[in-house]
């Protein structure tokens, strides 16, 4: 009974933070294929398939929730400007002008590109309450979200350096 309470509150409050995003839903972005859709068409392929599109690392940190080490995966240093895509789907994802430095040993931006190719779960795992982070096209894991980022938005969206691909622009 309890639980059940706590889940109506929380999707409430989910509800009532979707709705208050609707004011930015329309923001110009980058890859122009999202533009008057609210939903992005899923790409769905069974793990084998994933398997053997995807190398090894990038398959366990993308549809194992894999996390690889800090200061191991690209683009920790990646300065340049551009367009940082799924590395599974080349979805835009991330705009190289929302990174910063984080110190943390992984590729770290302050916002996702826009609100329909980033989306966010709840992650329980190993005895925490993580936000995370995946590609809304693929379902592929890209890392997790916190709320000790910097202005403007106060978040920092931690991502796996290999679920990420650099276009430069
Ligand atoms: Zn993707």
């Amino acid at each position: 009974m309890i639980r059940n309470t706590t889940l109506s509150l929380f999707i409430a409050f989910a509800l009532g933070a979707c709705a208050q995003k609707q004011t930015s839903a329309d923001n110009n972005t980058a890859s122009g294929s999202a533009s008057g859709q609210n939903t992005i068409e899923k790409i769905e392929k069974s793990e084998s398939e994933w398997k053997a599109i995807l190398s090894p690392e990038v398959y366990h940190i993308m549809r194992e929730q894999g996390t690889e080490r800090a200061f191991t995966g690209p683009y920790v240093d990646n300065h340049e400007a551009g367009i940082y895509l799924c590395a599974a789907c080349q979805l835009p994802l991330f705009d190289a002008a929302t990174k910063f430095e984080s110190g943390t040993g992984w590729p770290s931006f302050y916002a996702p590109i826009n609100d329909q190719n980033v989306g966010e779960h709840t992650d329980s795992s190993y005895g925490m309450v993580r936000t995370e982070v995946v590609c809304n096209r693929c379902e592929g894991h890209l890392g997790h979200v916190f709320d000790d980022g910097p202005k403007p938005t106060g978040l920092r969206f931690c991502i796996n350096g290999n679920a990420l691909q650099f276009e430069h622009e």
